[in-house]
């Protein structure tokens, strides 16, 4: 079964990934963190991202598209993916599709967390007080702009999949255990 977890930043998709990981071994191919891995590494990849990813703008579409299209090639075998943050635009999906026909697998459900806002805000400010290892992209601020870019270029994209009977929506606002709950549910369907 592959996947696509949607939803937008501090909706909790990291923490379910990680159930879906350790319940079902699936696949996390989560572009923000091998994006923060480049630029940690200071690859030529990570140096072309780190401004959008600090000003909380989208990295272009060739570059992520690539990026993913590379990872995807290293294990030809995989279909059992959880993809996290990709795709953001219409034309990322548009090539995730000829990824996925080209691989010959199919997408089972994309599966969109949905919360409130003021409740996203208080998890990003937890987030950046209590982590080790701050993002520089976790503040207020930042965060607005975040959501902006999700409801002008990202949540757009539901159609596509909604119109091929593909979209699930969980309420992200309930206790983890329960969304997963929900989440596995779906996909048992
Ligand atoms: P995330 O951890 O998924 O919230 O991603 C962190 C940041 O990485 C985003 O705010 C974007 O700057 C960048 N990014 C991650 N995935 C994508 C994508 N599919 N398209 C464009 N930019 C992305």
């Amino acid at each position: 079964m592959n996947i696509i977890l949607h939803g937008p930043p501090g909706a909790g998709k990291g923490t379910q990934a990680g159930i879906l990981i350790a319940e079902r071994g699936m696949i996390h191919l989560s572009t923000g963190d091998m994006l923060r891995a480049a630029v940690a590494a200071g690859t030529e990849l990570g140096k072309k991202a780190k401004a959008s990813m600090d000003e909380g703008k989208l990295v272009s579409d060739d570059l992520m598209i690539d990026m993913i299209a590379g990872e995807m090639s290293q294990d030809k075998n995989a279909n059992n993916i959880i993809l996290d943050g990709f795709p953001r635009t219409l034309r990322q999906a548009e090539a995730l599709d000829e990824m996925f026909e080209s691989r010959g697998i199919t997408l089972d459900k994309v599966v969109v967390i949905t919360v409130d806002e003021t409740v996203l805000f208080a998890r990003i400010e937890n987030r950046a007080t209590l982590s080790n290892v701050v993002r520089s992209d976790d503040n207020a601020d930042i965060l607005k702009h975040r959501l902006q870019v999700y409801h002008e270029n990202t949540a757009p994209m539901l159609p596509y999949y909604d119109n091929r009977g593909l979209l699930v929506c969980v309420d992200g606002m309930q206790s983890v255990d329960i969304v997963s709950g929900h989440i596995a549910a779906f996909l048992d369907e």
